[in-house]
């Protein structure tokens, strides 16, 4: 058996399994190895619905025999209810807030249901419990995989598993494969040095106490080894990058800073004193010779702006070298046409004053201010017109989408790219920019997604982070009330009052996470639509209310959204995914139901919408769970200074595995763990820098570098 042997040729697969698999990410002997488990637990938590009591957790499987909307009769809560039925008995499962569920039991299928029994009077039932339809029911949980061994103490590997591959599939396959002699040709990628120095279990080790551990402590060692692993080889690759960019010539700005005052004190306002650090931090950079690579995090409205406008100047008051007139120039890219025009409006304003050409280029159209004819106004020029004068260099700087990276728009002297609200600008892209010409730019991303300090140290570890922690004063705060389902009808009174007073309203519904995306968008869909039904029923009659959601073609979403800006409709109920209302100052409240679903950071990022206005706003944050828990973590909503604040918090509070890590980083759960742990995270940075620093390094851990080209992670050790 070899590492790299494809599955099906080791063990028999069924077509659906093999699917399975490949949607798994799992196509060779190696990859089914290091399929980690998810947890660990028993194996008797699948139970016989005659055997629950109150207060389990389990799963139990079975056939709805009915389903049905209803509302739990005292607060008028929406709710779906259906009675699902094993061999052994029944069970009434209820769902608060999720009405929309009892549609998608309708055909009363097979479900596999996971949650907390609960009782009622003297009745038992399943209270919110995870659902999924299954084809078939397991025929033989009851005899267990440890049935032969009453009361030891087995620590169960739990795999992540789909339909046909279920998580016991993966125990006796890996297991079979650990009892061959395959783990004495892995060859362990990270040198024996550094697994002595943070006591690390070395690879063969951990791959058996991942997979079978006689100990939790076993099970954890093991598991913090594949997480620095895992965030070793992004560094890895993250400093490799980095340092390979900072062998390129760069542009020297050396802004003097009576020229800075004079262009900031134009401002219709005093810079934050953080703006100040970040621009001062920028215009080091400028001076050093190296290329810039920099990220600069800010919660909505905290001004990056005006400091990639600050820098900018500085740039473009720069004469290219051994000229003495000519400009350096600059390049601002936005994620959407909207956000490029805004950018283009405030440039304009900004740099009204210095006589300077400014371009924009987006996939709709090209545009250079100011007009030869109107010279207050830009004017639409053809696309080939643009790139001639950015290429000659006569436009110093060019605000667009992506279009401005595309190979056909040159520079003459790009001395400077500034990337708006861009997660990821790939290392690749970043290559293509600094090939244009021989001097690599110096670059600038903004991003106001907050994430903790330990994962941003992690993705964006090619990049030195510079943070906004401050927001402009006077800025009017917005009052973010946490609602529990008792007081409901409170709050829909406050907001009737602001209603009656002309201002408007979004409604977000709670984004439901299934294991199938498509799944989800309908899902998502049916909510919106239940409720937003519930609202114009029920609480907002005399109000109109449009919906919006991802399942709706784009140009009906668009049609949707400015009827709500052009005020025909007053509430707007949508679905978190959607990126609503770009700009529409006179949504003033915002209500969030199934909170408790949401990460606090997500929280503050939707609550952002509603703070474009000189009115007051409002943020409802209503849960569907009352508990102590629930409220308290909320709580911070109200307290918390700015985004990153509660990225820390949802780390602490609800865990890396909260984070989505995998959908939105490209980092796996396990991963996840080491940015709970900012030692870990420190020394594998620590380390990779110490190892690409060091030629000599390099040369002595062959393996790693075999590893590391194996894994083609785009990292050049040479
Ligand atoms: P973001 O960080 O979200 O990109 P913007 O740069 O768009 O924020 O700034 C939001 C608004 O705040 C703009 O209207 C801008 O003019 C204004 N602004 C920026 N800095 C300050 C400041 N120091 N004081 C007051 N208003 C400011
Ligand atoms: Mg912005």
């Amino acid at each position: 058996m070899d590492q790299n042997t494809p599955i099906e040729k080791e063990f028999r697969l069924t077509a659906t399994q093999k699917k399975a698999l490949k949607r798994l990410g799992i196509e060779t002997t190696r990859d089914i190895l290091f399929h980690f488990p998810s947890r660990y637990g028993s194996p008797l938590s699948i139970k016989h619905i005659a055997d629950l009591k109150e207060g389990d957790e389990a799963i139990v499987y079975g056939k709805v025999f009915s389903a049905k909307t209803s509302k739990a009769y005292r607060q008028r809560i929406p709710l779906a209810e259906a009675m699902v039925q094993d061999d052994t008995g029944k069970i009434k499962a209820v769902w608060f807030h999720q009405a929309y569920i009892a549609k998608m039991l309708e055909d009363k299928p097979l479900v596999k249901l996971k949650g907390k029994v609960t009782k009622r009077g003297a009745y038992l039932y399943l209270a919110n419990p995870e659902v999924e339809k299954t084809k078939t029911l397991p025929i033989d949980f009851a005899d267990s995989l440890f049935a032969g061994k009453p009361g030891e103490d087995f620590l169960y590997p739990i795999y992540p598993e789909s339909h046909s591959v279920t998580s016991r599939w993966f125990y006796h396959h890996i297991q079979t494969i650990l009892k061959t002699d395959i783990l004495d040709r892995l060859d362990d990628p990270i040198p024996d040095e550094i697994l002595k120095k943070y006591h690390l279990p070395a690879q063969k080790t951990a791959l058996i106490w991942i997979h079978s551990p006689k100990k939790e402590s076993d099970a954890a060692a093991a598991r913090k080894r594949f997480a620095f692993e895992e965030i070793f080889f992004i560094q890895l690759g993250r400093i490799g990058a980095r340092m390979r960019y900072e062998k390129n010539r760069s542009f020297t700005v050396d802004a003097k800073n009576n020229d800075i005052a004079d262009f900031t004190k134009r401002f219709n306002f005093e810079l934050t004193a953080a703006q100040n650090k970040a621009i001062d931090r920028i215009l080091d950079d400028f001076r050093s010779g190296k290329p810039m690579l920099r990220l600069l995090e800010g919660d909505v409205g905290s001004g990056k702006t005006a400091v990639a406008a600050t820098t900018a100047y500085a740039v473009i008051a720069t004469p290219p070298k051994g000229q003495k007139f000519g400009n350096l120039q600059v390049a601002y890219m936005a994620p959407t046409e909207i956000l490029a025009k805004q950018h283009f409006k405030s440039f304009i304003e900004y740099f009204d004053h210095l006589n300077i050409n400014i371009g924009l280029i987006t996939g709709s159209g090209c545009y250079k201010y100011p007009s030869k004819i109107n010279t207050e106004q830009p004017t639409s020029i053809s696309r080939a017109q643009l790139l001639k004068w950015v290429a000659n260099g006569e436009i110093p700087i060019l605000i667009g989408t992506h279009a401005l990276i595309q190979k056909s728009v040159t520079f003459k002297h790009l001395a400077y790219v500034i990337i708006d609200e861009q997660h990821r600008f790939g290392t690749k892209q970043r290559m293509m920019l600094a090939k244009k010409d021989s001097t690599a730019p110096h670059l600038l991303s903004m991003t106001a997604t907050p994430i903790p300090r330990t994962l941003a140290l992690t993705i964006y570890g090619d990049l030195d982070l510079t943070l906004l922690d401050e927001m402009p004063r006077g800025r009017k705060s917005i009052i973010t009330k946490i609602t529990s389902l008792a007081k409901r009808d409170a709050a829909y009174a406050e907001i009737k009052a602001e209603l009656v007073n002309g201002r408007q309203l979004y409604v977000i519904c709670p984004r439901i996470e299934e294991p199938d995306p498509t799944k989800e968008l309908a899902l998502n869909a049916k909510s919106v639509k239940a409720e937003a039904k519930r609202l114009k029923k029920d609480v907002f009659k005399d109000y109109e209310i449009g919906i919006v959601h991802g399942k709706m073609p784009p140009k009906e979403q668009q049609a949707v959204m400015s009827d709500f800006s052009g005020k025909r409709i007053d509430i707007l109920v949508a679905t978190s995914v959607i990126e609503v209302g770009v700009n529409v100052p006179n949504a003033t409240m915002i209500i969030i139901e199934g909170a408790e679903r949401f990460g606090l950071a997500q929280l503050h990022q939707l609550r952002g919408r509603v703070l474009r206005s000189e009115h007051q706003a409002y943020c409802y944050v209503f849960s569907g769970s009352d508990s102590e828990k629930s409220m308290t973590r909320l709580k911070a909503l109200v307290q918390a200074k700015n985004g990153f604040e509660l990225s820390e918090l949802d780390l602490t509070l609800r865990g890396a595995g909260a984070m989505s890590g995998k959908k939105q980083w490209g980092i796996t759960d396990i991963g996840m763990e080491a940015i709970r742990n900012i030692k870990l995270v420190e020394a594998a940075r620590t380390e990779a820098e110490r190892i690409l620093s060091d030629d000599q390094a390099l040369k002595k851990y062959q393996s790693l570098k075999t590893y590391v080209t194996m894994l083609d992670n785009n990292i050049h050790l040479e």
